[in-house]
């Protein structure tokens, strides 16, 4: 197994490299720089210009609209955007619902939703989870009707990362109660304008507004707007998963948060000295480092194996959790190195007016935190993903 970079790789790289230096915008490279969120505007604009670029959809087949890039070189772009402070494109419309389409939509389907996909058009969401159908979600109960040439959904669904900016949602239904509960499922997209839909914010722990419930009272969606056959959502859905899992281990955000873990341990002083000369917060991002690139190396070892033709297995459950746990400790550090300025409310619960207290460069620390438990929990849960390595890798 070889894992340095060719000759082609490397110029690959420095074109790449180029690239996002000259063409992120100063504004957008500064707020991944510093941990601050993103709009959807910004998002939109980063995406619209590596689009123009033919390079927002490394994942895509060339005859749909992707760069035709090997494996190697689609880590090498994720690494570049990470060094150069660059956001990663949203996966619901290009890394989810856009290979589902083309590889099981008709014609039609592909026609109409594929190039607004790719241009950022539309905007999507996932209508996968329901207030009690998470981990175990074949279970989900959306009731689904069909009435000739539409179906009328009534139901909930839950955690709907950015449904609010959505312009549409893939959403799993139960189209049949008869058989496995798998069998029973479908998978249709859904224009989030449809009368009948209501979008109601949740607030995560970190006071942001990531994730909604989503209320459907008899709304009809055309039968036309079905992926594949009625019943056969499952299949659609676990193919889905593939694509789900190829950036899991997260390891480009988490080289980002790294620098900016570093970038803040030179800022802050403690005692007359930069935090980084402390021998034992010192001895903390070493570590953390050190398990990085184990995760790294163990992506490129996985890469390796996809290039040579064997693509990921119940493995990806491996990056999974090392990906969320060493997220999940960098921002501990983070929140560690600022120290009380690191309080959700520096400024106490009334100084609405006043301006923020403590360097800049704290105050992305405690929202990221305390969101990044969730990474432990979406994408299913580490527990999950335990119960899959020891069914599917260690025979248990
Ligand atoms: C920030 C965030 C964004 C999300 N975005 C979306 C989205 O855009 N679209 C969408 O459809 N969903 C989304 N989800 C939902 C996510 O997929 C679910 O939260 C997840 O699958 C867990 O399901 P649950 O919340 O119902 O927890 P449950 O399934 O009820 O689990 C509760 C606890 O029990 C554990 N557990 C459950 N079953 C087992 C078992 N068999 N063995 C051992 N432990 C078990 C779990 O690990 C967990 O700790 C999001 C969730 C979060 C937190």
């Amino acid at each position: 197994m070889d894992l340095a970079f060719s000759a082609t790789d490397l110029a690959f790289r420095d074109q790449v490299r180029a690239f996002i230096a000259e063409r992120l915008p100063g504004d957008i490279r500064a707020k991944v720089a510093g941990g601050v969120g993103l709009a959807k505007d910004d998002f939109v604009r980063w995406q619209r210009i590596l689009h123009a670029k033919g390079w927002i959809a490394p994942h895509w087949p060339v005859e749909q609209g992707g760069p035709g890039w090997s494996a190697t070189q689609r880590y090498i772009f994720d690494e570049e955007l990470a060094l150069g402070h660059a956001p990663y494109a949203i996966p619901f419309g290009l890394k989810m619902v856009g290979p589902v389409i083309y590889t099981f939509g008709t014609a039609a389907q592909k026609r109409h939703f594929l190039p607004r996909i790719l241009a950022s058009e539309d905007w999507w969401c996932q209508g996968y989870s329901e207030p009690g159908s998470g981990s175990d979600l074949a279970s989900l109960q959306m009731k689904t009707e069909r009435r000739g040439d539409h179906y009328r959904l009534n139901g909930t669904k839950t955690w709907t990362t950015y449904a609010h900016w959505a312009d549409w949602m893939f959403c799993l239904v139960r189209t049949s109660g008869a058989g496995k509960q798998q069998e029973g499922i479908s998978f249709l997209l859904l224009d989030m304008r449809t009368p009948g839909i209501e979008v109601k914010p949740i607030l995560t722990i970190d006071g942001q507004h990531h994730v909604n419930m989503v209320y459907f009272t008899d709304v009809r969606v055309p039968v036309e707007n079905r992926i594949g056959e009625e019943n056969k959502g499952w299949t659609y859905a676990k193919f889905l998963l593939g694509f789900e899992r190829t950036d899991i281990a997260d390891v480009g955000p988490s080289k980002q948060r790294l620098a900016r873990l570093k970038a803040i341990a030179r800022a802050e002083m403690v005692a007359g000295r930069p935090l980084l000369a402390d021998d034992d917060f010192a001895a903390k991002l070493a570590d953390i480092e050190i398990q990085l690139l184990a995760l790294e190396t163990t992506s490129l070892r996985h890469l390796a194996a996809e290039a040579a033709g064997k693509p990921i297995g119940p493995e990806a459950s491996l990056l999974k959790i090392r990906g969320s746990e060493i997220r999940q400790r960098l921002t501990e550090l983070a929140v560690e190195a600022v120290g009380y300025y690191a309080l959700p409310m520096p400024e106490g619960l009334d100084r609405r007016n006043e301006p923020p207290i403590g360097p800049e460069h704290a105050a992305p620390a405690m929202p990221d935190y305390l969101f990044s438990r969730a990474a432990s929990i979406y994408g299913g849960s580490n527990e999950i993903q335990k119960n899959i390595i020891a069914k599917m890798v260690l025979g248990l």
